[in-house]
């Protein structure tokens, strides 16, 4: 699926084999593919509920930037602003010791990189592995742990 491949799948394999190449990608690069999905995912609840609530554009606008989120756990704290070295430091978003583990082989634990509180709940029942299994019935391989 080159669409998919090309705009998911791509960033994710090339930030695995070096993760600071993350820091260079400009802000549409990163976060292109989520604005997709949180676009349709608005027209999806506009069309179910003829409304969009401020719930729903909150968690659109996380969602669509959970690439730059990504992006700051990859970075030296002097090469961000103040308030995300904060804001990793409290825990609210994910550290670079965070996310380390998603980058330690065999790279497959930890893949929600907005925060480490869902990690340990999601890494023991499997999610990402599902996830990865729903695709490839479709053919789409986001990994090559799935045959
Ligand atoms: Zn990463």
């Amino acid at each position: 699926m080159p669409l998919v491949g090309k705009a998911i799948i791509e960033i994710n394999t090339w930030h695995h084999e070096n993760p600071r190449r993350m820091i260079t990608r400009s802000y549409w690069y990163l976060c292109k593919s989520g604005w997709v999905g949180v676009s349709a995912m608005w027209i999806g609840v506009y069309l179910v509920t003829e409304t969009v609530s401020w719930q729903w554009w909150f968690v659109g606008i996380l969602g669509a930037n959970a690439n730059i989120v990504h992006q700051w756990a990859h970075k030296f704290p002097n090469e961000k602003p103040a308030f995300v070295n904060w804001l990793q430091k409290i825990g609210v978003i994910q550290r670079p010791h965070d996310h380390a583990q998603h980058h330690t082989k065999p790279e497959t634990r930890s893949y929600c990189t907005y925060t480490p509180w869902l990690n340990p709940m999601l890494d023991r029942i499997g999610f990402w592995f599902g996830i990865e299994r729903f695709f490839a019935t479709f053919g789409i391989y986001t990994t090559d742990r799935i045959d």
